[in-house]
């Protein structure tokens, strides 16, 4: 395994994992990421700290090129490099990220903000979707919205189901321009764009939903993506009853395969993907079942 960071990624972030099966009441990113380090290195797993720069393709050999020039070949690879969210840059935010401000996470804090009021920045699906999820919670969702439209970046239904979510109030053309707090956040700091206004509003929770960056740069030229980066696999790399331009093999690519034979994608960096731990842990020991095959024919 390569790692540039530290093992546990994302989910080693989060405060507390409320939605992992097999832990009743919930434990910390960090803990999860440290038990499963205990366990892949019981299974034989050596972890390497190093980042991966870009992939080579030489007949079946495909070759991971590392930051400090070196490379690691191999039969078959999972890429699960995840995405990292876009940051929202103003005044107090790396303080208060964990304590009252998160990105891109929503059911497990949802119950925490029963009856309160939460705020959530972005008007793409992702925001979208966290609204109508904390609607059915909190006191009032507020969703601020830097554009003067949800149409544009919102798939319609949702954008239907927030017009008819009484409890959800979008308020456009704004931005949050600081978050305060000492300990955790206690309000923030909003300016519309069209009155010109600047109003401090009490706050509790914060969600921060403008836009996912896969890890994918590193893999240009070699694997296919999408226009935002995301790693496109399976059934999906067949358009037209055609297989991806370069495919060498007698059959499709596989589900969870990339449009090189035996590099598989798991996890956020691939599109389409659910955005949790679980579908990611699931994700990989189904693709770990197709490295198995590849390689029973390959070598
Ligand atoms: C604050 C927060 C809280 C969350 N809470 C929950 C929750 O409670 N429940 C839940 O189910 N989900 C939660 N999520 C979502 C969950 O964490 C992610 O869905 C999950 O971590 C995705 O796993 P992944 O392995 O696909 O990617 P990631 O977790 O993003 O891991 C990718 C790893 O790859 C490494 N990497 C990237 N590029 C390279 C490279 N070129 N070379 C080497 N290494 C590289 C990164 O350093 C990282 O460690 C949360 C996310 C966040 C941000």
């Amino acid at each position: 395994m390569i790692e540039r960071e530290a093992p546990g990624g994302q989910a080693g972030m989060s405060s507390r994992i409320e939605n992992y099966l097999g832990f009743p009441s919930g434990l910390t990113g960090a803990d999860l990421a440290r038990r499963a380090v205990m366990q892949a290195q019981r299974f034989g797993v050596e972890i390497l700290s190093a980042e991966a720069t870009g992939l080579r393709l030489e007949g079946p050999y495909r070759f991971v090129k590392l930051a400090d020039e070196s490379e690691i070949s191999c039969h078959a690879m999972l890429i699960a490099t995840g995405v990292q969210w876009r940051k929202l840059e103003v005044p107090g935010i790396e303080r208060l990220t964990g304590a009252g401000v998160y990105y891109g996470a929503a059911q497990t804090e949802a119950m925490s903000c029963r009856d309160e009021d939460v705020f959530i920045v972005g008007g793409a699906n992702s925001a979208g979707q966290a609204a109508m999820y904390f609607s059915k919670y909190a006191r009032r969702v507020v969703m601020i919205v830097r554009g003067d439209s949800l149409a544009a970046l919102m798939s319609q239904y949702l954008f239907d189901q927030i017009k008819q979510t009484e409890n959800i109030h979008v308020e456009y053309n704004t931005q949050v321009t600081e978050v305060h707090g000492a300990e955790r956040l206690e309000a923030i700091t909003i300016h519309c764009a069209v009155s010109g206004e600047t109003n401090k509003a009490p706050a509790t929770s914060l969600f921060i939903f403008i836009g996912a960056m896969p890890h994918t740069e590193w893999l240009e030229g070699t694997v296919h993506r999408d226009e935002r980066g995301f790693i496109i696999s399976g059934p999906d790399l067949v358009r037209d009853g055609k297989r991806p331009a370069g495919w060498t093999l007698d059959r499709d690519p596989g589900l969870l395969e990339t449009n090189v034979p035996g590099v598989f994608v798991v996890g956020d960096v691939r599109r389409g993907s659910v955005k949790r731990v679980a579908s990611g842990v699931g994700e990989g020991s189904v693709a770990i079942s197709f490295v198995h095959q590849y390689l029973s024919k390959v070598v």
